[in-house]
């Protein structure tokens, strides 16, 4: 199928301006490096997420969905096929009780802050977490101590055979860094989270302490995607990387940060290769040097290491 047909059947689905063509992922990565999309969408609504996903399904076409582009990296060439963003445009947060139900575009600052409003506690640990709910609830990302997977009550996903289903608690086969949604490839529509009922000032006093922490340990002043290793067992991977000596150990425009050795940090002009080559070289050498391998926690699009 030519890609004027694909452009505009998209476009008569998803509606004139929520799809583009050879967009820079540049601009959608907080890494700021990646090469266009071959075409890039962003539904304002779930049912036509779910359109879109029946009509790639059906034409056999490539694609895959992100967030806010947080914990990814994304080849220089580029991806050949449809970019799905669920953003700012599908990022409704509705609450009852103590019950919040996120579109999956929601941002994790969004959220938290609602939930701050509503005097309701156990999801501080999200507010500095730069991504959507629904990159959070795929990642079962967390910090200090809290971990989507305590709060994520449900689910709506699209499943591998474009179908919409609701995964309860325990169906998101939670893991450190992973779900099932991530595993089996699923399509985070919307996200129910149940907190508790706790004392405002207490619930925002927690967040400014972690967010606090986050500013005097991470470089949050430059372009990257977070910590790219997961925490092995028994040690912290920003450690390991600096006791082996590559604190400020650069590939092109691609450091290993001098703030915290877990991240890789873009000085400006950094391509995904330079990326990956460092990525590559410093778990080289964390594993000739200690005997531990560590394994990327960052999402590589088209292709593993
Ligand atoms: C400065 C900084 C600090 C960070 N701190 C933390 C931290 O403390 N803890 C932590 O866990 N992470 C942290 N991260 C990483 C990142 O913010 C989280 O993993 C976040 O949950 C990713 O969300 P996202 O929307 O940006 O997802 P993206 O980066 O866009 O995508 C991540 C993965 O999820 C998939 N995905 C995204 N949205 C959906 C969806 N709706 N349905 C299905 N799949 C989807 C993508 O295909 C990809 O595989 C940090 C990142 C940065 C840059």
């Amino acid at each position: 199928m030519g890609d004027n047909a694909v452009f505009r059947d998209m476009i008569s689905i998803l509606g004139e301006g929520s799809v583009a063509q050879n967009v820079s992922m540049k601009e959608y990565t907080s890494i700021k490096t990646g090469g266009t999309a071959r075409f890039f969408a962003e539904p304002d609504s779930i049912e036509k997420v779910h359109r879109i996903i029946q009509y790639l399904k059906e034409k056999n076409q490539n694609f895959f969905v992100m967030g806010n582009g947080t914990n990814l990296i994304i080849p220089d060439n580029g991806y050949d096929g449809v970019v799905i963003r669920i953003g700012s445009k599908l990022s409704r947060i509705n609450l009852e009780g103590n019950r919040i139900t996120a579109q999956a575009g929601a941002s994790l600052a969004a959220v938290s802050a609602r939930a701050l409003e509503a005097g309701l506690e156990g999801f501080e640990f999200a507010s500095g977490i730069p991504g959507t709910i629904g990159g959070a609830v795929t990642m079962n990302a967390g910090a200090y101590g809290g971990e989507m997977s305590q709060v994520v009550t449900g689910t709506i996903c699209i499943d591998e055979q474009g179908q919409m289903i609701r995964l309860n608690g325990d169906e998101h086969a939670f893991g450190y860094r992973k779900s099932r949604i991530q595993t089996d490839g699923l399509i985070a529509l919307e996200v129910t989270l149940v907190l508790r009922q706790g004392d405002k000032s207490e619930i925002k006093r927690r967040m400014t302490d972690f967010n606090g922490r986050r500013r005097d340990k991470q470089p949050l002043n430059m372009p990257s995607a977070g910590s790219v290793f997961k925490r092995p067992e028994g040690h912290y991977a920003g450690q390991l990387i600096q006791e082996c000596g590559l604190k400020g150990y650069t590939i092109g425009g691609a450091q290993v940060s001098d703030k915290h050795c877990g991240f890789i940090v873009n000085l400006g002009n950094a391509t995904s290769q330079d990326v990956l080559d460092l990525i590559r070289y410093v778990r080289k050498t964390v594993y000739e040097r200690t005997g531990v391998l560590l394994e990327p926690e960052v999402r590589i699009i088209g292709g593993e290491l």
